[in-house]
């Protein structure tokens, strides 16, 4: 069975959890200390800009809180994306909003946005789909021209590189993901990124039910006993054990981009002839492919799933639109390119084990397909 996605391990996790373990402290400790300055050595970023936390959602979550939206208050949003960026805003109160995405991107497209703008609107959250970050530049701009502030969803962008540099290095607060199958992993796990010294304030309290300088504390091994609150804070904070596996992880960042980009130009090579296929629209340079998505046309998606399925070879959809979604739905709204092309997405296996002998198998399979159906 070739797997859509893996989380890649190797012994220098196993040991690291395993002095965590012996250490008997397993809580937020000197190891998330310790993967927060890291993280902010890699992306050349100070260390009090680097807040570590339990899942990417939360970190999507507290970073929207941190502005201090009001019920009612609206954050522009791409319909095509994981649930997650809609439920970490709405968690708030505040409304997603949601917005058609380009269709050779499935990025948020900005015109539709512009459409979107209201007196209540205070923020955008792009989503870099597919560890696409070419959007970036256009994002900010439209958010200086509305007065936004931006959350990058940058759960897919891990070790990507835009033309200022590493995702994270630069911009308002970006949000990353270290779950079990995205470019590296603490098993569950996210961090917050920003330069604004009043989010940094408010994140690192309400991680720990907004107890106030317990951060700081806990990173020294001591913790508060008399302390006071000042806002709404949540059990959302990273422990010693999800740290140990996200620094040996980020040690080995180097091996993932090489193996993943190699994997990239193989699935890219191999299928950009194929009819019935459109890939997706990619820069050249500085992916790091977290998932690798096609758009299968003439309605072939569900029959080439089935598919690849009977030749062991798992696939996935990423995403279907969120403004479908009974919770989310709102009468009258329409996003008719996310609608469109949510039908033809398919995603193919992507993950650091995977090899290029693989793309080729899974490439063979797609073209057998798509010929015995007609197409060539
Ligand atoms: C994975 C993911 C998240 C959420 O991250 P978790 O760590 O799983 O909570 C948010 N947005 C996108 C686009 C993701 O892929």
């Amino acid at each position: 069975m070739i797997r859509l996605s893996k989380s890649v391990l190797s012994e220098k996790e196993k040991h690291a959890v395993w002095e965590v373990l012996d250490r008997g402290y397993l809580g937020m400790g000197s190891e998330v200390a310790l993967f927060e300055k890291e993280l902010a050595a890699y992306l050349g970023v100070h260390k009090q800009s680097v807040i570590c936390v339990n899942t990417g959602t939360a970190a999507l979550h507290l970073s929207v809180m941190s502005l201090g939206l009001k019920e009612g208050d609206e954050v522009l949003v791409p319909s095509i994306t994981y649930v997650a960026s809609y439920q970490a805003i709405s968690a708030t109160g505040a409304k997603p909003v949601s917005c058609d995405i380009d269709p050779s991107s499935i990025l948020i497209d900005l015109k539709y946005a512009a459409t979107k703008v209201t007196p209540r609107t205070k923020a955008i959250m792009p989503v870099h789909y597919a560890s696409n970050v070419s959007s970036r530049e256009n994002v900010y701009k439209f958010a200086e021209q509305h007065n936004l502030r931006v959350i990058e969803d940058a759960a897919h962008s891990f070790g990507c590189t835009d033309d200022h540099g590493l995702i994270g290095a630069h911009g308002d607060i970006i949000c990353f993901s270290f779950d079990g199958i995205k470019n590296i992993t603490s098993g569950e796990g996210g961090a917050v990124i920003t330069h604004d010294p009043e989010v940094q304030a408010f994140i690192r309290d309400a991680r720990l039910l907004g107890v106030q300088n317990d951060s700081e504390k806990r990173a020294k091994g001591e913790r508060s006993w008399t302390f006071d609150v000042s806002h709404q804070g949540f059990r959302y904070h990273m422990s010693d054990v999800m740290a140990a596996i996200g620094r040996a992880q980020l040690s080995d960042i180097g091996q993932f981009i090489e193996t993943k980009s190699k994997l990239l130009t193989a699935y890219q090579d191999r299928l950009k002839d194929v009819s019935s296929l459109v890939l997706l629209d990619l820069p050249r340079q500085g992916i790091v492919p977290h998932i690798f998505v096609i758009r299968v046309l003439n309605g072939l998606r569900d029959a080439l799933r089935t598919f690849l399925d009977s030749k062991d070879v798992q696939t996935g959809i990423h995403y279907q639109p969120n403004h479908l979604l009974s919770f989310y739905k709102i009468k009258g709204e329409e996003c008719p390119c996310a609608e469109l092309v949510s039908s033809e997405l398919l995603s193919l296996p992507m993950h650091a084990e995977l090899t290029v002998c693989d793309v080729e198998s899974i490439t063979n399979f797609i073209e057998e397909f798509i010929s015995a159906a007609g197409y060539v």
